[in-house]
């Protein structure tokens, strides 16, 4: 098993930069278009036709803001573990965690056996 350099260390963070950054864009979009949504709510008054239909896309945006919230949490877990100096290391079995699986997926704090194997737990 060859161990992530130190350019492989930088590259992922910068990945993990980058997709915090990307998050937090969208977490805030989606709050800006929530808060128009009360806005328009509010001029429409309680019964306006468009009510359900500003209601729906706010519930739709608050979901998307929730998914958005669950991957930046994964994100800063990832950024921790390198701190740490933990990053790449399973935190199910304590192996490292393959190279290539980092730069597919840069948040991974599992290897592939301990994610199939807790995903095949799950059904
Ligand atoms: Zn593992």
């Amino acid at each position: 098993m060859k161990q992530l350099s130190c350019d492989d260390i930088r590259q992922l963070h910068m990945q993990l930069v980058q997709m915090r950054t990307r998050l937090l864009d969208e977490i805030q979009t989606a709050e800006v278009d929530i808060k128009a949504a009360h806005e328009a709510l509010e001029g429409e008054g309680r019964g306006g036709s468009d009510a359900s239909a500003i209601i729906r896309f706010e519930e739709l945006r608050r979901s998307e803001i929730e998914i958005d919230e669950n991957h930046l949490r994964s994100v800063e877990e990832a950024e921790r573990r390198m701190n740490d100096g933990l990053y790449g290391v399973c935190t199910d079995c304590g192996k490292p965690i393959a190279r290539k699986r980092l730069f597919a997926l840069p948040t991974a704090i599992r290897c592939t056996e301990c994610e199939d194997s807790s995903l095949s737990e799950l059904t």
